[in-house]
């Protein structure tokens, strides 16, 4: 059920709510919140509330700053952990321009673009994330390590785990803010988990991811904890992907399921696989935007490095899995949590889209392991790899027109701009391996 303005009234007297945080991304998918009191609320739910957008990453200049928050009611939630007396509450809210328009720039509208192409084909696009994260220890002044004490990998049990009772806490307090979690387990690394939650439209799972990291934060936190979405936090173990399963529904059932064919996948299915691969390289730089994604992106730790598909193993970009029906869905295996869940679902839509208009047909699958294949045995099937760095992504970025119109020309330029600022950076530090390669050598 929908909730309506109306509904948040009532739900805010009726919880007592005496803060509620207005929340939206900066264009790099970095949570900002207003907190306004209760006695405001009116106030937001009538579109009249003002901020300063010159202040926020990748929005606008000084002289154009003045932006409206347009809350969502839909998403108000009360959050568990804060205290009932005085209970503190948020909503989600769109970036409107002084002049009433929405503000391109505004990640939120950004999917929301793609939705509503999406919806004039009639399609509509259901998703199912699984993010994973490190638990890690604190230091004795509150600061983050990459220590942690869990020995664990992948579903073990572990008794004597400071991780297992922050994720079981994770778990509940996400219940309580309305997510139906459909598995929670430990993951390959030591200090790795996952926490699932069950599919749904794109917009609200891009809402949803950004709730679910902020509150895996927070719960962290409180059991003296941190907890870290960075791709590659530690060398030489598994990194932290965010697999985003996606489908398209027409008229009420899933367009990627057709019982007539040999793998029970539609023609729109191969399509949009079809578009996923052809746009693979340009879509890493949103899906994978950080210098330190790259670092995942390697052989041997089951994260993608070639762009190839397979109905079986997990060596490729995208898996399908064997469910079927109206479960019948691909796996796309190369996002990490570091991405802006907005713009990434925009992107792979956009995509999507774009091989079903164009009916681009996808290589053949590869079910065999592609790491053991020679180079020239992948060149004879077409199987291409993965930008290898951020700058590689940037570069097919900005070559792909049907990326960069999903992102709209705000949005690409300042991610662009602040990308390779990023990248220069990063380029011009002298980095520990190079002292210890080079220092006593030369
Ligand atoms: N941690 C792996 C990655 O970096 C994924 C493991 C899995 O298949 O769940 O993508
Ligand atoms: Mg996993
Ligand atoms: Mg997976």
């Amino acid at each position: 059920p929908v909730l309506t303005s109306d509904d948040v009234r009532t739900m805010a007297s009726e919880y007592g709510v005496k803060f509620v945080r207005l929340q939206f991304t900066d264009i790099f998918g970095v949570l900002k919140n207003v907190s306004i009191t209760v006695e405001q609320l009116e106030k937001a739910l009538n579109n009249e509330l003002m901020f300063d957008g010159s202040s926020i990453e990748g929005f606008v200049r000084i002289e154009e700053s003045d932006m409206y928050l347009h809350p969502d009611p839909s998403t108000f939630v009360v959050f568990p952990w804060r205290p009932r007396d005085g209970a503190v509450a948020r909503l989600i809210c769109d970036i409107y321009n002084a002049d009433g328009t929405p503000f391109i720039g505004d990640p939120r509208y950004v999917l929301r673009r793609a939705i509503a192409e999406a919806e004039e084909m009639g399609y509509s696009m259901n998703v199912g994330p699984e993010a994973e994260f490190f638990l890690f220890h604190v230091d004795e002044e509150g600061k983050p390590t990459t220590v942690t004490h869990d020995r664990a990998g992948y579903f073990d049990m572990t008794p004597v785990d400071l991780g297992e009772n922050a994720r079981r806490d994770m778990v509940l307090t996400l219940q309580e803010m309305g997510f139906e979690i459909e598995a929670s387990h430990h993951e390959v690394a030591p200090g790795q988990h996952e926490i699932d939650f069950k599919y749904s439209d794109a917009l609200d799972i891009a809402d949803k991811i950004v709730t679910f990291k902020f509150v895996v934060r927070t719960i962290a936190q409180r059991h003296g904890l941190h907890a870290t979405f960075m791709p590659k936090p530690v060398f030489g173990i598994a990194g932290s992907g965010m697999h985003l399963n996606q489908s398209l529904v027409k008229d009420g059932t899933n367009a990627f399921y057709d019982p007539n064919q040999p793998n029970q996948l539609s023609q729109e299915c191969l399509y949009y696989i079809g578009g996923l691969i052809k746009h693979a390289p340009a879509i890493t730089a949103i899906t994978n935007p950080t210098i330190n994604s790259y670092k995942r992106l390697v052989s041997g730790y089951e994260a993608p490095v070639y762009i190839a598909w397979s109905y079986r193993n997990r060596s490729p970009l995208i898996r399908v899995p064997a469910k079927r029906d109206q479960s019948t869905r691909i796996e796309l295996r190369s996002p990490d949590p570091s991405c802006n869940p907005y713009l990434a679902l925009a992107v792979c839509l956009k995509a999507g889209l774009d091989g079903i208009k164009n009916k681009i047909t996808p290589p053949t699958p590869c079910d065999r392991n592609i790491y053991e294949l020679t180079p020239l045995e992948r060149n004879e099937l077409g199987i291409a790899v993965l930008p290898e760095s951020l700058k590689d992504a940037l570069h097919e970025l900005s070559i792909d027109t049907v990326i960069a119109d999903a992102l709209g020309p705000h949005v690409m330029k300042r991610f662009m701009e602040a990308k390779h600022i990023e990248w220069d950076n990063y380029r011009l530090q002298v980095h520990p391996w190079e002292l210890a390669q080079y220092l006593t050598k030369f």
